[in-house]
C-alpha cells in the first residue's frame, strides 16, 4: 500500500497504517499506544507526522465529528458515512445512503460539481440505549 502511494516504507508508517487498519475510527492517543506496543518509544510528533503523510497520500481518512477528537480509518475512497453515539462517542460505518458518492443530491448545487457528501448520523449506540432504558 505504501509503495503504491509512493511513500517510503518506514517502520513507523507501517506500524501506524496497521494500527489504523486494525482499529477503525481510532483516535490519535490509541494509535500512539498501538504503535508504541509495536515499536517501543515513538514520539507523538512522529505519529502525527505519519498520520498527516498517510492522510495526504489518501491511504488514511481523517474524520472529525463535531465535539469529537480526530479519528482515523483505512477505509478510504468510498464516501461512506458515520453514525456517532452521543453518549460514549463510539463510531460505526454507514454505507452510502443511496447509490454512489455523493449519495445525497444537494437541493441546490449552486453550480458546483459535487463529488462528496459528508453525513454524520447521531444517536445512542446499543450499549448506551440499553443503559438509558
Ligand atoms: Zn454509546
Ligand atoms: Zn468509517
Amino acid at each position: 500500500m505504501l509503495r503504491g502511494a509512493s511513500l517510503r516504507v518506514t517502520r513507523p508508517r507501517v506500524a501506524v497504517l496497521s494500527a489504523v487498519h486494525d482499529k477503525p475510527h481510532a483516535d490519535t492517543a490509541s494509535i500512539i499506544g498501538a504503535v508504541r506496543t509495536e515499536l517501543g518509544e515513538v514520539s507523538h510528533q512522529a505519529v502525527y507526522d505519519v498520520l498527516r503523510a498517510l492522510t495526504t497520500a489518501g491511504l488514511v481518512r481523517c474524520i472529525q465529528p463535531p465535539g469529537s477528537l480526530a479519528r482515523y480509518e483505512s477505509r478510504v475512497g468510498d464516501n461512506h458515512h458515520h453514525v456517532v453515539c452521543r453518549s460514549c462517542g463510539v463510531i460505526a460505518d454507514v454505507d452510502c445512503a443511496v447509490g454512489e458518492a455523493p449519495c445525497l443530491t444537494a437541493s441546490d448545487s449552486h453550480g458546483f460539481v459535487i463529488d462528496e457528501a459528508e453525513v454524520v448520523y447521531w444517536g445512542l449506540c446499543p450499549a448506551c440505549s440499553t443503559a438509558a432504558a
